[in-house]
């Protein structure tokens, strides 16, 4: 069993109103190129912010301006779609109780739990550069890490997004002097606590750092402390469903997992991942 569990049916961009995308004739195209990469489940995890909603778990500038639709109108349309439903949504320092019941007053799949920003300034958003004018890598690299342990420990999330997303520019930005492990290491013990799961995100690929998130490393540690994995995607775009699977898979199979998280209504459960033979007919 394949999955694509981070799926957005739209770029990021501003100009991207639901009804152009939340189309019928949208999803066939992602299940689409879904079917020929031999991918069977796909679910739909669009950002919280992008929603009127998620004001009610932060007033930030850039949620403001992003927060143009219904969530309940969403939820809808995913369910009708034959897509799980899935939301991606950021954790909150001090908003737990919000995030809480937002996500459990809806029949959700399941919940991708992200760190985006680190106070107030995100990793991945040049708008909100969290290394403009301060360029301590190993304070922001601190920082996140601790912000995605928090994440993981808050129990609100099912899947824990591109868990070392802060590597996200890979050179164009300052690199932590200290072996990154240290950094990886308070992260990997909350997730090991809280018993959520890892995704396995290509999207790295497609960005300047150019590899998978999480590093082999990092995905070493969640593995040897028994830590179950998701496959993911990330995609923006119908072609980019299940973009780079072929290393995602090789990095699995190295690690010895053989098994990936399949949800159904915030349930769990493992499916084993196809054996080597037929994934060479994976791109
Ligand atoms: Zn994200
Ligand atoms: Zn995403």
């Amino acid at each position: 069993m394949l999955t694509d569990y981070h799926l957005h049916l739209r770029p990021d961009e501003a100009d991207t109103p639901p009804e152009r995308y939340f189309t019928a004739e949208n999803v066939a195209r992602y299940r689409a190129v879904a079917d020929a990469a031999g991918i069977e489940e796909l679910g739909v995890s669009e950002h919280v912010y992008r929603f009127r909603q998620g004001l009610e778990l932060w007033d930030h500038p850039f949620w403001r301006e992003q927060a143009q639709d219904d969530l309940d109108g969403y939820c809808e349309f995913v369910r009708g779609s034959g897509l799980r439903l899935g939301i991606e949504c950021d954790f909150v320092p001090g908003a737990e109780e919000r995030t809480e019941r937002l996500l459990g007053a809806r029949d959700f799949d399941y919940v991708v739990g992200s760190v985006h920003f680190v106070g107030e300034r995100a990793v991945d958003h040049e708008g909100w550069d969290v290394w403009e004018g301060r360029g301590d890598a190993d304070e922001v690299w601190r920082r996140y890490f601790a912000a995605l342990a928090e994440c993981a420990r808050s129990g609100l999330f099912d899947i824990l997004a591109h868990p070392d997303l802060v590597k996200v520019w890979g050179r164009r930005r300052p690199l932590p002097e200290r072996d990154p492990r240290h950094h990886y290491e308070p992260a990997v013990e909350a997730i090991a606590a809280s018993g959520i799961a890892v995704e396995v995100s290509t999207a790295g690929l497609r960005k300047p750092v150019g590899e998978l998130y999480p590093a082999p490393v990092f995905a070493r540690m969640c593995a040897e402390a028994g830590v179950p994995f998701a496959l993911s995607s990330d995609a923006h775009r119908p072609e980019q469903v299940g973009f780079g699977y072929d290393q995602a898979l090789a990095l699995l199979a190295e690690l010895g997992v053989g098994e990936i998280c399949i949800f159904e209504g915030r349930e769990r459960r493992l499916a084993p991942l196809p054996c080597s033979g037929k994934r060479e007919s994976l791109s």
